[in-house]
């Protein structure tokens, strides 16, 4: 079996087409129905987070599957391909497995080191367990990233200190803005971004806060964790006059639609009535058409990206060190799939005896005909058992406690050829897992360049590797032809 990850993010995407394929949770579990039907997929995972859209998948053929995950996308989206591939990025086995622990750990936010992602990782981790049952290669998978984001959290600085997005666009409106303190300040939403809104704006020096959200108990649980700063709080009814009295809002909901736009704002401000807007949803809380307001200023989630760049600096080491314990945990992941690989090969040679065994005792029993006592037929039975295990033993042990990859992987390959094993997808899983850079992701960036851009960094080197690979079809080439 092989992963794969299909996805977009912060790196490769812009926000107006991450909110296209930003997937809510009441539609997660209808999704990975959707991807599980396709043929070559096995199971999956879906990480939908502002920032990120990634897709693991388990699968029987690394290519067609990656194809798969990218069809599907296109359906969700509406997007015709040629639209999407630009922003799609591939990874395969452990490219995928690295990239979601340094996901996990918040190396790959767009403010580095920052914690709400594990939050969301371990979410998904939840949603991993509900809809793939037993044991399965996502379910260890995740397990093992929320293991070392933890882990790099605790034995690194990663997290202390860090910002987050919504300190992030506290401090962009605080840049922006002439006095916070003197700023009517409205936080559209009242869940945990809109909270976290709050906590900054009040260490910033807001005074003048109002929460307006749907259900106007939340609003009013969240005004009253704040009660000594004076927090307000209003029904999403009151939205417009809130906003036509403010000179900064913060949208932060899970609208799927966004809840300002042009039309409600002119309706509802002054002419060249100055107004600040910052939107950290995805989708977007805010409708693009608002920048045509000439009075109005409008921020987003990619915005931020100015104001983390001073913190990314400062965060540079940290993040080396994380990678050195991300590498250490990737080994023993590595090290798990492989013993899984190894089981199943052990078992299906075990299967291949254990036939034969059964066949032959079968053909030498009825030879002896009806004289044979049943208990020299168990004695028989017995000794032929104890054969079996005993040429077994060894090389089952050998096969186990061997650390050396490379020749595990050998003696595997040879045992599979010799008996004849019928496991192709685990023998070739096997191998693109034990290279550095697996043999796969070459042949798929070969293949699928025009289906997903494979992350640039793994296209360089898997491209060095198809020249080489080229070079040396070329060289086979002109031997051939030499000797004939
Ligand atoms: P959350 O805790 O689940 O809260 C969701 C909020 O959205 C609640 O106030 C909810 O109102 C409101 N809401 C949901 N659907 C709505 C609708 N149709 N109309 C109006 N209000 C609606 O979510 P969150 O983590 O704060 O995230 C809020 C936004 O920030 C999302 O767009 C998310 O992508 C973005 N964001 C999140 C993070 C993060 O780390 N979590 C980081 C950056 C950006 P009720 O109380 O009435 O349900």
């Amino acid at each position: 079996m092989n992963i794969a990850l299909v996805g977009l993010s912060h790196k490769t995407a812009p926000v107006e087409i991450r909110e296209k394929l930003s997937i809510p949770e009441e539609r997660i579990e209808n999704a990975i129905a959707q991807l599980c039907k396709y043929s070559h997929i096995e199971e999956a995972a879906i990480l939908s987070t502002c920032n990120r859209l990634e897709i693991y998948v388990v699968v029987n053929q690394i290519d067609r599957a990656a194809q798969q995950v990218t069809e599907f996308l296109c359906e969700y989206s509406k997007l015709p391909f040629a639209d999407l591939q630009q922003y799609l990025f591939t990874l395969l086995q452990q490219d995928a497995v690295k990239h979601l622990m340094q996901v996990a750990s918040g190396l790959d936010s767009l403010v580095l080191g920052e914690g709400q992602i594990l939050a969301q990782v371990k979410h998904t981790f939840q949603l991993v367990q509900q809809y793939n049952q037993g044991e399965r290669i996502l379910n260890q998978l995740f397990k093992q990233a929320v293991t070392t984001a933890k882990r790099v959290r605790t034995q690194t600085s990663i997290g202390t200190g860090a910002v987050s997005v919504s300190s992030a666009a506290v401090e962009l409106a605080q840049i922006k803005v002439e006095k916070l303190s003197a700023c009517r300040v409205t936080i559209v939403g009242a869940g945990n971004m809109a909270r976290r809104l709050v906590q900054h704006l009040i260490s910033k020096g807001a005074t003048q806060i109002s929460i307006v959200n749907r259900s106007v108990e939340r609003a009013e649980e969240l005004a009253n964790q704040f009660s000594d700063a004076g927090v307000q709080y209003y029904p999403l009814a009151e939205l417009m006059s809130l906003v036509a009295t403010a000179d900064l809002v913060f949208t932060s909901t899970a609208s799927v639609e966004p809840l300002l736009d042009k039309a409600k704002l002119k309706a509802a401000l002054q002419p060249e009535q100055p107004l600040m807007l910052v939107d950290i949803s995805v989708p977007r809380n805010v409708d693009a058409d608002v920048n045509e307001l000439p009075h109005v200023r409008v921020f987003n989630v990619d915005d931020l990206k100015t104001v983390v760049a001073q913190n990314q600096e400062s965060r540079r080491q940290m993040a080396i060190e994380a990678q050195a314990l991300i590498q250490e945990d990737l080994e023993a992941f590595q090290t798990w799939l492989r013993s899984r690989e190894t089981v199943s090969i052990i078992s299906c040679l075990r299967d291949k005896l254990e036939k034969i065994r059964e066949q032959e005792l079968e053909k030498a029993l009825s030879r002896m005909g009806s004289d044979f006592a049943k208990k020299h037929q168990e004695a028989v039975e017995a000794l032929t058992l104890r054969i079996i295990n005993k040429i077994l033993h060894e090389p089952m042990v050998q096969l186990r406690t061997q650390r050396d990859v490379e020749a595990q992987r050998l003696v595997l390959q040879v045992l599979q050829e010799l008996f004849n094993l019928d496991t192709p997808e685990v023998q070739s899983s096997f191998v693109a897992q034990t290279s550095s850079l697996s043999i796969s992701t070459v042949e798929i960036a070969a293949k699928n360049i025009n289906v997903a851009q494979v992350n640039r960094e793994h296209y360089k080197v898997a491209q060095m590797r198809l020249e080489s690979i080229e070079v040396h079809a070329k060289v086979e080439e002109v031997i051939a032809q030499s000797v004939t």
